[in-house]
């Protein structure tokens, strides 16, 4: 089922005398719960071919005392004697979705054990097993939160005994209109509480974008084509149509100060690391911030770039964004912190693209990508492998990889390497789409999913 844009508001909480505690408590009734479910489950699999509504109905028939129901099957008290409604709900909730997802790894396990077994081959995959640790964050279904104002709320949690309506204040951004707040989620990240909201997209406020198969047939479609770099361009974006108009470039830099910060924090890492192997410890735990801030960076980056990117499809009336498959990371000589500097930059335009990807969908803007295979090496007006190089041309040497210019010795053409390899990433797009109408490429993505 694909789904209208969702994405997540956060919510920290104040530090409460008693909140880790009290967070600590609930967190391990809630998935004592889910665990209890799960094995409900397991003992009664046909509850699994219910629609969840049904399959809700029938955990509770199952194991929830009532007047009418005074002999369940299986007791929930067992785990706790007294579990709110909304509270067993959310966790039934949690563990229909979690037996769910392991049978279907049993099923597509089994079926690739009898393949093997057809064919009289040795089949040495271990089969999947059920969770052994629980790991959920609570879930807040109305009535277990109240009065929540954006400053302050009230939550009930669990004690160890009893439960109590604690009142938390709380910070965040002002959740913005016309999205739907979901049930929040407490999270414990490094001793302090947040509420994650899920909020999402009205179906009836949202515009769902038009499949790649029906816009190309648009002459006046604008695409904004991508390509993304580890060097100081971080992006190199091209609005183009169909018949090759190129209407704006931006280029989105920061790349090599980037590479700086990450640089400059990864060396007093490898300093740290030494030390510490010299006097003979084994810990590296207080690197744990360092690395944490190296992660922020990236993140922080991965946003920037990503919003400027969709800011400048919006800007000029692009309605579909296309990227390169980025392929896997191949080391170059580099060791140590250099290394780790490129995998990290590396993994970032990985980043860039999903965020892009989210933040597109959101404004009804599709994704697309197209294999990069001579994007950076072929003329874009001609297609002629081009000579790359760096302040001069040097006839011995027509290619440099990596080179930040290009010159293409058939039609004159020249200009900056990225940029030419923007433009090609689109021109890919429409001669894959026009080409070859109808068609459907492999690993090209038509729309956002999920
Ligand atoms: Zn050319």
């Amino acid at each position: 089922m694909v789904k209208t844009p969702s994405k997540t508001y956060c919510f920290s909480l104040e530090d409460h005398p008693r909140s880790i505690e009290l967070f600590n408590h609930t967190k391990d009734l809630f998935n004592n719960t889910i665990e209890f479910y799960f094995n409900v489950i397991e003992q009664h699999q046909e509850i699994l071919k219910l629609r969840s509504q049904d399959a809700l109905r029938a955990l509770e028939k199952l194991s929830a005392k009532t007047k009418k129901n005074p002999n369940p099957e299986h007791n929930v008290s067992s785990v706790c004697p007294s579990i709110p409604v909304l509270f067993r709900r959310a966790a039934i909730n949690k563990a229909l979705g979690a037996s769910r997802s392991f049978h279907t790894h049993l099923h597509k396990w089994n079926e690739r054990k009898a393949k093997a077994e057809s064919v009289h081959k040795k089949f040495t995959e271990k089969p999947p097993v059920p969770p052994r640790k629980w790991n959920f964050s609570p879930v807040f279904y109305k009535k277990l939160y109240k009065n929540f104002d954006g400053t302050s709320i009230i939550l009930r949690l669990w004690t160890g005994k009893s439960w109590a309506w604690v009142k938390f204040s709380c910070k965040g951004q002002e959740t913005p209109a016309q999205w739907d707040v979901l049930s929040p989620s407490l999270v414990k990240r490094k001793h302090r509480l947040f509420l994650h909201f899920p909020l999402q997209k009205p179906k009836e406020d949202f515009v769902w974008p038009e499949k790649i198969v029906e816009q190309i047939k648009n002459p006046e479609l604008k695409i904004c084509s991508v390509d993304l770099n580890i060097n100081d361009d971080l992006a190199v974006c091209v609005i183009q149509k169909a018949n090759g108009a190129v209407e704006a470039t931006k280029f989105i830099l920061g790349g090599s100060y980037l590479q700086h910060r990450r640089k400059r924090l990864l060396g007093i890492i490898a300093t740290k690391r030494s030390k510490t192997r010299a006097a003979g410890q084994k810990g590296i735990s207080d690197n744990v911030a360092l690395w944490d801030k190296i992660r922020n960076i990236d993140e922080q980056e991965a946003h920037r770039v990503s919003r400027r990117i969709v800011d400048f499809a919006l800007a000029h009336g692009a309605t579909v964004i296309v990227f390169e498959h980025l392929g896997n990371y191949r080391p170059k000589k580099n060791k140590g912190s250099a290394k780790s500097n490129e995998k990290r930059a590396f993994w970032l335009r990985g980043k860039i693209f999903h965020y892009t990807k989210y933040k597109a969908f959101e404004h009804s803007v599709v994704t697309a990508r197209i294999s990069p295979k001579n994007t950076s090496r072929q003329c874009n007006l001609c297609r002629e492998d081009v000579f790359r190089f760096g302040k001069e041309m040097d006839p011995n040497n027509p290619y440099t990889p990596g080179a930040p210019n290009f010159f293409c010795p058939n039609c004159q053409n020249r200009g900056s390497n990225d940029r030419m390899a923007a433009i090609n990433v689109g021109r890919k797009f429409f001669r894959k789409w026009l080409e070859k109408p109808g068609k459907k490429f492999s690993g090209t993505e038509v729309s956002h999913a999920g």
